[in-house]
């Protein structure tokens, strides 16, 4: 099943520096099918036209496609098209939340509480609203297999925190935070939650609204659809608290040269065009996803376990992170070989694997790594992808001796 899955991408096709291309940087972007490639073309060449704004049969049909795509967006996350708002990103709708919920929301010396394994995009922005707002960022503490600190979570939910922020899967280390748990504990002491699912959406069947996350962001290029676009669900309470975050064409109902006041949400907090061909392509993305057969997380993290014990066989290679709930994201080092001149091996082997700090400096400090090389699956990864990977490793270790 998955050739024929792996056809469906044109990217994977092709061959670098004269080897088949082994895409193993999903987790940065994932490659995109033909069916989203098809329907952003389609767009462009035969429906474009702004959305909201016009009468005419293709302005109708624009606005159309884009208001279903937010429909079918999300409903795939178990939530109705009015509580989700568009971005460009899963850092913009961090942002968003950050500037429109955080910085009304929150008063001097209030607690944030944000998880010890985050991505920068669910790091800096609370940061940036604790230093505005004289609040406080309080962080839960990572164990050395990868985990979140669960019990200091717990024990820090005691200084009831106005808001909990975390990632649903790490981008590092592919662990699988009990979010569920976490949102729960959160609400009983009167905390909001946002989920960061950038990393999640790709790999797990998510449904918010039995989450009962108050915020979940999310990043299209990452579950196989077009750059640019991505959102945030809200709960219809988190909605009401939060106030546009910027102001200009589409989000208005009236204007005079005074004043102004706001169009409904969650067009409100969606300011100037928004990228109407990215949304759309998005929705095709979310059907190709619900298309996939039953079992394709199952090959995943099969595949992801044959990737972990080729590397774990290989001498100097060592695995960063022992998480039992992981998804398709491996960190790992070389005890011989300095990061960068193995990935710069790789590439010429036709392997692409994401090298550095992934974004993510202080959970690298935590753990002690300068930087890892990590591998990150897909839907169309197989096992010829990991094969490659480790036949070029094993060839650079022959090399140092
Ligand atoms: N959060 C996590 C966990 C990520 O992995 C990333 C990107 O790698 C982001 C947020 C930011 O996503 P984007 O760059 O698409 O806004």
């Amino acid at each position: 099943m998955n050739r024929r899955i792996r056809q469906l991408f044109p990217a994977l096709q092709q061959r670098i520096n004269g080897q088949p291309l082994s895409y193993l940087d999903s987790a940065a972007t994932s490659q995109k099918p033909a069916p989203v490639i098809a329907a952003v073309q389609q767009f462009y060449r035969r429906d474009n036209a702004n959305v909201h704004r016009a009468g005419y049969t293709l302005a109708a049909r624009a606005t159309a496609q884009f208001e279903q795509a937010r429909a079918t967006v999300a409903g795939h996350f178990g939530m109705p098209a009015t509580n989700l708002v568009w971005t460009k990103g899963c850092t913009e709708a961090i942002n968003l939340v950050a500037f429109s919920w955080a910085l009304e929301q929150l008063s001097e010396n209030d607690v944030v509480l944000v998880s010890g394994l985050e991505h920068h995009a669910n790091l800096l922005p609370w940061q940036q609203v604790c230093r505005a707002k004289g609040a406080r960022l309080v962080i839960v503490p990572v164990l050395a297999t990868g985990e979140l600190d669960l019990d200091a979570y717990r024990t820090l939910l005691a200084q009831q925190p106005k808001l909990v922020a975390v990632a649903h899967v790490s981008n590092v280390l592919g662990t699988v935070n009990p979010v569920a748990e976490m949102i729960d504990q959160a609400h009983q002491v009167g905390a909001k939650v946002l989920v960061d699912g950038a990393q999640a959406a790709a790999h797990l069947s998510v449904d918010v609204g039995q989450l009962n996350a108050d915020f979940y962001t999310f990043s299209g290029h990452k579950m196989y659809g077009p750059t640019g676009i991505g959102g945030v669900l809200m709960s219809t309470e988190a909605m009401d608290a939060c106030v546009p975050w910027q102001t200009g064409g589409e989000m208005v109902e009236q204007v005079s040269y005074q004043d102004a006041s706001w169009a409904s949400a969650p067009h409100c907090f969606e300011a100037g065009t928004p990228n109407i061909a990215g949304a759309i392509g998005l929705a095709s993305a979310v059907q190709f996803l619900q298309q996939l057969p039953s079992n394709w997380q199952q090959q995943e993290a099969e595949l992801l376990d044959y990737a972990k014990a080729k590397l774990n066989a290989i001498e100097g290679i060592e695995l960063v992170g022992e998480t039992p709930q992981q998804v398709a994201v491996q960190s790992f080092i070389s005890r011989q070989i300095h990061p960068h001149d193995l990935a710069h091996y790789l590439d010429q082997a036709g392997v692409s694997v994401r090298l550095g700090k992934h974004c993510a400096h202080p959970l690298l400090a935590a753990l002690g790594h300068e930087s890892t090389l990590r591998l990150s699956l897909a839907c169309y990864s197989n096992q010829q992808d990991i094969d490659q990977l480790v036949a070029a490793i094993e060839l650079a270790v022959e090399a140092q001796h």
